[in-house]
């Protein structure tokens, strides 16, 4: 989307707002198809990324599937149209009442500790399961989104395969697919490969097999000249050796992967006007009119969100600190070099499409901004601004006497 098509949409919807590009969104899926020459490939896209329904039914359209972590997840898949049978549900610590919720509704289950696999396992041997391994290998580039190393609640620990064959033989349970995700910002396409030995590795132990899921952390740029995962690469060498185990195992299984942020990250931009420029001895603040409530990355994982003004694209660039208007320390980006900002001016964020308005909150008694798809060149709002109901809708307000009361006696 131009700076132009940006700006039109925050005059139409107001600020705060985000907006996606269907486009960006297609063509992410499309690369990675493409990057991958294997007779069967899934991708089943991360929904808690971005769980717009409009979303989910965009990439349905494309032919993606869903990965869930909630029995609510899945439910927003089901409504938007996706096939039972194309959404995996891949959760933490849920409980085996919500697995066997899941399993109602049609999706693949795919269990990630020993304890619910038994009792899962005991009583419904007759369901495929997949199983979520940790090989410890830790690919992420940040500990709060690097899920595969050793000290990680995320998956069956490799080293407990024994363990985890000796439940299976004994509960007769059938095991379809085998499952890893090392976590976030993967740059070494090395330390990918490594970990995916492991898999094929485990994969071995299985006889009924039917897909091998490589999970997700590709690296999106974030800034200019940001190095991201080389997915080509990945392609071609993931696709050789998982062939070559297909060859091996006798069977073609299929590859699956994933991704949320890959798809989704750079389709977004998050709106925001300035409200005030404040004038310190050390700094010029530019206040907005959103905060942490609404893009919490920044202030949660230290995440870089790229900032534009594009009000004012051709001025000459200064120095600021972008703040929300949270009563807390509320910080979108210390000096950062912008075109010169008026009071009044729209400023973009970018990579706002993954983990922004998904983790987005009432906090201050805000209200959440609407979200808009851009698609075929025009506006399309797929989620309307909150509004004071909002806020009040599921409180149940208890009433007290205001008449003027007698000090109580205190002995
Ligand atoms: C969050 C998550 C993903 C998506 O991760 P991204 O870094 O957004 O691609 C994939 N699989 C599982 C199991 C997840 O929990």
């Amino acid at each position: 989307m131009t700076q132009k098509e940006l700006l039109s949409v925050a005059e139409e919807f107001g600020s705060p707002v985000y907006v996606y590009d269907a486009e960006k969104i297609t063509s992410q899926y499309k690369r990675l198809t493409n990057a991958f020459k294997v007779d069967n490939l899934r991708i089943h896209y991360a929904v808690k990324a971005l769980s717009n329904i409009s979303i989910l039914k965009l990439l349905n359209s494309l032919g993606c599937g869903l990965d869930t972590v909630s029995y609510q997840e899945v439910k927003l898949g089901l409504r938007a149209g996706v096939a039972p049978e194309n959404i995996i549900y891949t959760p933490n610590g849920v409980s085996l009442e919500e697995i066997e919720e899941v399993v109602e509704l049609g999706a693949q289950i795919n269990i990630d500790n020993l304890s619910i696999l038994e009792q899962f396992g005991n009583r419904h041997p007759e369901i495929p399961v997949c199983i979520r391994i940790n090989p410890h290998v830790m690919a992420g580039g940040n500990s709060k989104i690097s899920v595969g190393h050793i000290d990680s609640k995320f998956g069956i620990s490799i080293h407990q395969m024994p363990h985890l064959l000796r439940i299976v033989e004994n509960t007769g349970m059938h095991i379809n697919g085998i499952h890893m995700h090392t976590g976030s910002d993967i740059l070494d396409i090395g330390v990918f490969l490594y970990a995916s030995e492991i898999l094929f590795e485990a994969a071995k132990n299985f006889k009924e097999l039917e897909f091998i899921d490589f999970g997700s952390g590709f690296k999106v740029p974030y800034r200019e000249g940001d190095i991201e995962t080389d997915i080509e690469d990945l392609g071609t060498q993931l696709t050789e050796r998982f062939n070559n185990f297909c060859k091996d195992y006798g069977k073609e299984l299929t590859l699956a992967f994933e991704p949320g942020k890959y798809l989704v990250s750079e389709s977004g931009n998050f709106l925001a006007k300035v409200n005030v420029i404040k004038q310190t001895t050390s700094t010029v603040f530019a206040g907005i009119d959103t905060g942490f409530n609404h893009l919490i990355r920044p202030m949660f994982y230290g995440s870089h969100h790229d900032i534009k003004n594009i009000s004012n694209p051709e001025a000459k660039p200064r120095f600021y600190s972008v703040v929300g208007y949270i009563c807390e320390t509320d910080t979108f980006g210390s000096n950062r070099r912008i075109s010169e900002i008026r009071e009044g001016d729209i400023l973009s964020f970018s990579n706002a499409g993954a983990y922004c308005f998904s983790m987005a909150s009432n906090f201050n008694s805000r209200y959440r901004p609407p979200e808009v798809l851009w698609y075929n060149g025009k506006a399309h709002l797929i989620r309307e601004r909150e509004t004071f109901e909002d806020l009040t809708r599921h409180q149940v307000e208890m009433n007290f006497d205001t008449s003027p009361k007698e000090l109580a006696d205190k002995d």
